[in-house]
This record gives C-alpha cells, structure tokens and sequence, in this order.
C-alpha cells in the first residue's frame, strides 16, 4: 500500500527509534516532542483499546520515557490555517495562482515537483504544520529557553513515512540543526512504549504544555481527508462573515476519493476540491488543466482517507479502520471546546510575541516555503538506503 500511495522516496520507513532513545539518554539534550492530530486516533488499537482519542495517554507515555516537553501539533496545524487561509484570500483578491493547492502532505508536494512543476506556484507557500512547529521551536522557542538549536532535540509523532523524508529537506533548518530532528511514525511510537514496559492502557491522561498548550477542533481535522479545508472555510467563514461556534462542512467529509462543491461565503462564490490519492489528484488536474472544471481551492492528500490511513498507522490496509479514526477525529472536534482556528488565544499570543502578528513578512520567512521542480525518478534511479534519510534524486 504504501508503495501505491508513497512517491516521495520514503518507500521503505526507516526507523528511528534508535535515534530517539539515544537522544533521551542525552543529558546534553532537551528533547521535545510534537504528536500530530491522526496518531491520536490509531494509536490505541496497537494496545487494544480500538480506534480511540489516547492523546492524553500518549502525552503520559512520553513523559514517562524522558521527553522533557510535550505538544500538539495541532497547535501548528492552527497555525498552518490561519497563514494558508489569508495567502488564500490574498490570491483571491489579486485572482492569482489559483486555484491554490494545499501543501501539509509532503507525498503530494513530491509528487507535484516531479511531476507537475507547473503548479508549483499555485502550492501554498505554508510549511506544513510539523515544519511550522519545528521551525518555532528552533528559531524561537529555544531562545526563550536560552539553549542552542543543536541541543534542543525535536521528535515528531507522525502517521507517516513521508514525514521523514519532508524532516530532511535542507530548506528545513535552522543554524545548521534540523528544525525536526526524527520522525517516529504510529508504529514506532508504540514500539518505543512497549521497550520501556509502559502498560500503555492503564495510564492517566496528562496535558500538553505551555505555553502552546491550546488547539482548536480545527486543527484536529487536518488527520482527515477535507480536514484542511474545513479548517479554512471555518477560518474564512469567521472572518469575513462573523460567525460563532462551529460549522461542519459535510461535503469535504467521508472517504470519496473526490469531493466537490461550491460555497457561497458572503460576496465570494468559492468552488473546493477535495481529493485523496494521487489517482483522484491526477484526474482533478487534468480536468483543472483542460478547462472542464474551474476551482478556487484544492486539497491533496496522499493516503486513502487523509492521514488517518497514513503509512506509518497500524493496519495500514484496514479501510474500516480508516473510517473508525476519522469518526473519532470528528468526535474529538465536537468534544473541544474551540472549532477556528482564529479563536486559539495560546497562538494568537505566539503570533505576537514572536513576530509581532500573523501573516507578515517575518512570518512568511520562518514559517513558509518554496518548492523546486525535480526530475522524474526511474526504477534504476531509486536507492534503497539504510539511513536516518532517504535519498532525494
Ligand atoms: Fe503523510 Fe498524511 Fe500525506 Fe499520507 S496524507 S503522505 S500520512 S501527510
């Protein structure tokens, strides 16, 4: 399966829990971690306890093995809206490099590159929300702590294997020192509790910390195909419009693999794309690129139903499963008590603090990206290496 829905190099997932231990047994080293939202949902059933919210487990569980501090890259994935949805209305306003692309899936993003140079510029320019939250650590929350970018050490819970490959991007640094230094997938992360005795289902529920400690049930999406953009019509919708409380977006949900519909959001007649897979992506392009079909945003995932089928999730295979996590996803959502990401006062005080705002120039230069058209891999050109990251032709 992975293979299927995984163009990014990281075909064979390198572990790296070896990694992990070693730099928990660092004294030299603060070691943080950051879980992103689908692990969240899957990574009980590796213990029995079915497709389940164990954040609050897996918070205890990181804690007890010597992670001197845990967050939500939900947090991040807040973020990620509140940049991604203003560059959005910007394009519109000026109507250009639309439709915009989504840009949190490094599977796609690889793929666009290879494939499709000429949509680089419609990509969104937002880092995806583990390099959002790498890239605060590093440059920012370390000052805080007073400690160097190599001596922090920073671990990602995510439920992906392309997710290593995106942590070694070059462009992806700070001061020399990855702004995300491993990736240990669903899986992994289980292995790491199981070696340290950790009676994973009988632990209590711990909090993230300070001070990036607030998420909204927005962020909690992005684990779901049509997450991100439900994240962002919320984003749009409050803004423009004023609304309160929460909206679903019923037609970006479920596991179609493609999912279209036009909003009416105040003067603006929006035309979405959804699509998980790069079959369904493909088509969507080719029918965006003919003319047949005319959109204003479109978001791409990689994996069969979004993240929560992700490479690195148990079961990888078990498209019940699949549906099980994103039900829950959306239960976490109904259960928080905060659904825009605009209402994350923990992140709004960020914004201010670090760059005096959301969606400026100093946050375009920490927080954004660029993409680079890459040459087409052939079956001679992969490399298959055994090491921390895959090989980038
Ligand atoms: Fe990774 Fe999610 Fe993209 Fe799959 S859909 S490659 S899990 S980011």
């Amino acid at each position: 399966q992975c293979i299927a829905v995984c163009p990014t190099g990281a075909l064979t997932s390198n572990s790296s829990v070896s990694e992990v231990w070693a730099a928990i047994r660092d004294p030299r080293k603060t070691v943080v971690c950051q879980i992103a939202p689908a692990p969240r949902t899957a990574l009980g059933e590796e213990f029995g306890l079915g497709s389940v919210d164990v954040t609050g487990k897996i918070v205890s569980a990181l804690r007890k093995i010597g992670f001197d501090r845990v967050f939500d890259t939900v947090f991040a994935a807040d973020m990620t809206t509140i940049e991604e949805s203003n560059e959005f209305l910007d394009r519109l306003a000026k109507g250009e490099k639309l439709p915009i692309f989504t840009s949190c899936c490094p599977g796609w993003v690889k793929y666009a590159e290879q494939f499709h140079p000429e949509l680089l510029d419609n990509i969104s320019t937002c880092r995806s929300p583990q390099q959002m939250f790498g890239s605060v650590l590093k440059k920012k929350y370390c000052q805080e702590l007073g400690i160097k970018p190599e001596d922090m050490f920073v671990v990602s819970i995510m439920p992906c294997t392309a997710k290593k490959y995106e942590a070694k991007r070059p462009e992806f640094t700070t001061a020399g020192s990855y702004d995300v230094d491993a990736v240990l997938t669903t899986v992994e992360a289980a292995q790491m509790f199981r070696e340290a005795g950790i009676i994973f289902e009988q632990l209590p529920e711990s909090d993230f910390d300070e001070p990036m400690q607030q998420a909204t049930g927005s962020g909690v999406l992005f684990g779901a195909t049509g997450g991100v953009m439900e994240s962002v019509v919320r984003y749009v919708t409050g803004k423009l419009l004023k609304t309160e409380g929460r909206i679903d977006i019923e037609f970006v949900r479920g596991m179609a693999d493609t999912k279209i519909a036009t909003l009416n959001v105040g003067d603006n007649k929006l035309t979405l794309a959804v699509v998980n897979g790069l079959a369904a992506a493909e088509a969507l392009i080719e029918k965006i690129k003919s003319g047949e079909l005319e959109v204003h945003a479109v978001e791409v995932m990689a994996c069969p139903g979004g993240c929560v089928g992700g490479g690195g999730q148990p079961f990888q295979n078990d498209s019940a499963a699949r549906s099980a996590r994103a039900k829950e996803i959306y239960n976490i959502d109904t259960r928080m008590v905060l659904h825009k990401a605009q209402d994350n006062q923990d992140l709004n005080k960020i914004f201010e603090k670090y760059w005096g705002g959301c969606c400026n120039h100093d946050t375009h230069h920490d927080l954004h990206t660029h993409y680079h058209p890459r040459k087409r891999i052939t079956g001679n050109d992969i490399l298959i290496k055994d090491t921390a990251g895959p090989e980038i032709t």
